[in-house]
């Protein structure tokens, strides 16, 4: 009797952690490739972090993630009495966790050193222990060895650039040189930096927006507030560490951080085309024509009008809603807007022809 309860307790928990609910995050999408939603940065309590590796995986499950790396830094590990200081531990403990909950987890380090150069992270390595040399280059010239992905973080930190500009040292320009950096943190926990921003796209390098979380994600981002970690999306073939790598260093990525998003045109203006679905005219009078434009994702979207034109000078588009348009018929079939919360420079929005027929 008791054994049978045993095993019905069992068989409920089995199935109520497989059944566990998750978050679907709705995105637009970029032709010919999958979203996927990914956070390259975050600590555990093999460095400053306050929380075991599997936390991490159970996070990313909730809220959807595809793709963590966990970066635990290399120099600074203040639980090193009460933990292992193998620097490859918790990437070990993880890494089957994760694949048995379709999280793809990356096998990265933060490279933690005092300005100049700073913090870089460095993804897809396959022994972060190798990278303990006092040496600065040589450490990232033995990551670039392993095949890994390196980026700068947090170039405008206060805590490294106490006037919070952010700036290119020689070490970094050298770093670009040799082609041993492939990106930077445009954003960062709650941070953005548009110079950085520009720097990415100066030097044809990939824009990354990761959270750098320490604590529980829930506690720096409420999901009963509506808050979202900072993510940087990936545009893939496939949910593989191929492809991821591949898409990576082709600089396919957008950034979405609190209601924006940020990225190279190319990518912004399909991605937003996907988002929004405009139909109609559903009535016209004498004066006017009525549409309804709809927002298929979880990301807002502020259009403002460029120009004249009897047309909406500012549309409010909330995540997962529409609403309805009264288009003049002497404004003619196209309206130009601005949108005003997706940024593909780090002064200029993207422009959106908006086709009324
Ligand atoms: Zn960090």
């Amino acid at each position: 009797m008791k054994a049978n309860l045993l095993i019905h307790t069992l068989l409920l928990f089995i199935v109520v952690e497989l059944s566990a609910q998750s978050r679907i995050i709705r995105t637009g999408s970029v032709p010919g490739y999958l979203t996927l939603k990914c956070d390259f940065h975050m600590h555990t309590i093999f460095s400053d972090g306050e929380v075991w590796p599997l936390v991490r995986v159970d996070e990313a499950v909730q809220e959807g993630l595809d793709v963590i790396a966990i970066t635990d830094h290399i120099e600074y590990q203040p639980h090193r009495e009460q933990v292992s200081v193998d620097h490859n531990a918790a990437w070990d403990l993880a890494f089957e966790y994760a694949c048995r909950k379709n999280i793809l987890l990356i096998h990265g380090t933060e490279i933690t050193r005092k300005m100049p150069p700073g913090h870089f992270n460095a993804l897809f390595l396959t022994d972060a222990s190798a990278l303990t040399d006092t040496s600065f280059l040589e450490v990232i010239r033995t990551a670039v060895e392993q095949g890994a992905i390196i980026f700068y973080n947090h170039p405008g930190w206060k805590g490294q650039q106490p006037d919070g500009v952010p700036r290119l040292y020689e070490v970094h320009r050298q770093l670009i040189r040799l082609g041993w950096l492939h990106g930077f943190e445009i954003y960062n926990y709650d941070e953005f930096y548009p110079d950085v921003m520009q720097w990415a796209l100066d030097n044809n390098l990939t824009m990354f927006c990761n959270s750098d979380i320490h604590s529980p994600v829930e506690t720096e981002y409420p999901s009963r507030k509506g808050k979202h970690r900072p993510l940087t999306l990936v545009f893939a073939s496939e949910k593989n560490e191929p492809s991821l790598r591949e898409a990576l260093l082709a600089h396919r990525t957008l950034s979405w951080f609190q209601d924006t998003l940020a990225g190279i045109r190319e990518l912004a203006a399909p991605f937003f085309t996907s988002s929004i679905k405009l139909e109609g005219p559903y009535y016209q009078d004498e004066k006017y024509r009525y549409f309804v434009l709809k927002n298929l994702t979880d990301m807002p979207f502020y259009l403002v009008r460029k120009g004249t034109g009897d047309a909406p000078e500012k549309i409010n588009l909330p995540e997962n809603s529409y609403v309805n348009l009264k288009i003049g018929k002497d404004s003619g079939d196209t309206v130009h807007y601005q949108v005003t919360n997706i940024r593909v420079e780090p002064d200029q929005f993207l422009d959106y022809e908006m086709i009324f027929r």
